[in-house]
Parts: structure tokens; C-alpha cells; sequence
């Protein structure tokens, strides 16, 4: 079978949402179900060392990305949404957005076990405040961030500092931009 480069999967377009982003579209590389495979398989080859009894992803791409994982993996999936959309007691923690505002995310307070080791995943790590974010949930509900995951990585906008702020962990991103 020829390899797939997950690179022909990403549009690209410019000054979206507004002028200066280069906006990373990954809805090709969803669209399409051996590249979609192939991006959460190689995602699973990296889990399958960390003894993940979690995944965790933010609203909404992350559920993208986490729940066929969670699903390999036979684990359980955590959804970080925007705030006021769970039902239940939560944490929450906000954060600026890389093209301007600010965000808050919450975990519902009984998602997360104390000692439970969870993965973090996101389509995109750009300024790293969405993962920031939710590993400050996480480990405040005493859940032990067991590393983080990407698709893409944006380097110029350093995240990777961001995602480690609170220590350094496993760290994957299958594409650099
Ligand atoms: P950040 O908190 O700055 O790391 O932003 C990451 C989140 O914003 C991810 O959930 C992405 O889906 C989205 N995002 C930020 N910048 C971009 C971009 N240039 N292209 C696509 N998505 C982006």
C-alpha cells in the first residue's frame, strides 16, 4: 500500500479568521478515512508506552481527535468544553485565543480520578493556551497529565513552552508547520 503523507491532507488558508493567520484546515485529512486511520494509528504508537487510562480533548477538534482514539485504545474519553455546556459541577480555566479573546474550558469535577494518567490531545497546538488550559484542569482534579499530543504543531508560536509550563511530558505532533 503507498504511504500517505498526512502533508496532502492539510489546506491551507491564508489571512483566515482574519488577516496575518494562516488558518491550518484539517478537514481533508478527517474526510478522508485512510489518512484520518493513519493519523490516529500513529497517535496510538505513541500512547501505547504511557499507560493512558485517559484521553482528554478540547472542544471542538479535540473530540475529533479523541474519541476514535479512546476507542483504540479501549480507554475513556473527557471532553474540556467551553464554558456554561456541562450539566454538572465543574472546573473551569480561561486562557487568550492566538487570533485574539479569551476562551474558558471546564471538566466536568468527576471525569477525572486522582492518579489517573490522561492523555491530551488536539487537532492544533499554536500559542499552547488550549492545552495549557486544560492540563490546569486536569491536575487540579489531580489527574497526572501522561503527555499531549497533536496533529499539528505551530512552531513559531512556541506552544510546545506553553504545554510544558507545568512540566515536561511525552510531547507528539505528527506535522510541523
Ligand atoms: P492555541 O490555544 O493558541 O494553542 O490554539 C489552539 C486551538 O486553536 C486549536 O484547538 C486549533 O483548533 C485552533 N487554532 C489556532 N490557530 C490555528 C490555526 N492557525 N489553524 C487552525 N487552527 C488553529
Amino acid at each position: 500500500m503507498e504511504k500517505i503523507n498526512l502533508r496532502d491532507y492539510v489546506a491551507t488558508v491564508k489571512d483566515y479568521p482574519e488577516p496575518g493567520v494562516e488558518f491550518r484546515d484539517i478537514s481533508p485529512l478527517m474526510g478522508n478515512g485512510a489518512a484520518y486511520k493513519d493519523a490516529i494509528n500513529q497517535i496510538v504508537d505513541f500512547a501505547k508506552d504511557l499507560n493512558v487510562e485517559l484521553i482528554a480533548g478540547p472542544e471542538s477538534r479535540g473530540f475529533i481527535v479523541g474519541s476514535p482514539l479512546a476507542y483504540a485504545l479501549g480507554v475513556g474519553f473527557v471532553p474540556a468544553r467551553k464554558v456554561g455546556k456541562l450539566p454538572r459541577e465543574a472546573v473551569s480555566a480561561s486562557y487568550t485565543l492566538e487570533y485574539g479573546g479569551v476562551n474558558e474550558l471546564e471538566i466536568h469535577k468527576d471525569a477525572i480520578k486522582p492518579g489517573q494518567r490522561v492523555l491530551i490531545v488536539d487537532d492544533l497546538l499554536a500559542t499552547g493556551g488550549t492545552i495549557n488550559a486544560t492540563r490546569r484542569i486536569i491536575e487540579e482534579l489531580g489527574g497526572v497529565v501522561a503527555g499531549v499530543a497533536f496533529i499539528i504543531e505551530l512552531e513559531a508560536l512556541h506552544g510546545r513552552e506553553k504545554a510544558m509550563e507545568a512540566g515536561e511530558v511525552p510531547f507528539l505532533a505528527l506535522m510541523e508547520y
